[in-house]
């Protein structure tokens, strides 16, 4: 199995509504987000590659015009966790390259949160 990763970035504000006042993450905060887009393929292309990284482009501009420097409560139907942010952005990338095998999202410097679909013998997720 072949795997390649790419770094993408962006800075955006939200707030975890559903938690107690107490918890810092109830209050509207903001964070450097780091995403990393996760490829991987048994078998490589013509040119020696899982997909050339300039191909990956449109998941800069998804980035870039849906969440940096937005909030991110007003853009994802969900809670606005990293894991569930993860997911939101793996859905979109899934649906353009058949490659793409998992999400990551970082909102500090030693925290990470990945959505990977969970494996069944014999389908590709
Ligand atoms: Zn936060």
């Amino acid at each position: 199995m072949y795997k390649i990763t790419k770094e993408f970035r962006f800075e955006a504000s939200h707030q975890l509504t559903h938690l107690p006042p107490e918890h810092k993450c109830s209050r509207v905060h903001g964070h450097s987000y780091r995403v990393e887009l996760v490829l991987e393929s048994s078998e490589l292309n013509q040119d020696g590659f899982v997909r050339d990284y300039n191909e990956l482009s449109p998941f800069k501009t998804f980035i870039d015009e849906k969440l940096d420097h937005r909030h991110l409560n007003d853009v994802v139907d969900a809670a606005t966790s990293a894991e569930n942010l993860a997911r939101f952005l793996y859905e979109f990338a899934r649906g353009l390259w058949p490659e793409v095998a998992a999400v990551r999202v970082s909102e500090t410097p030693k925290t990470w949160a990945e959505y990977r679909p969970d494996e069944r013998p014999g389908i590709r997720p």
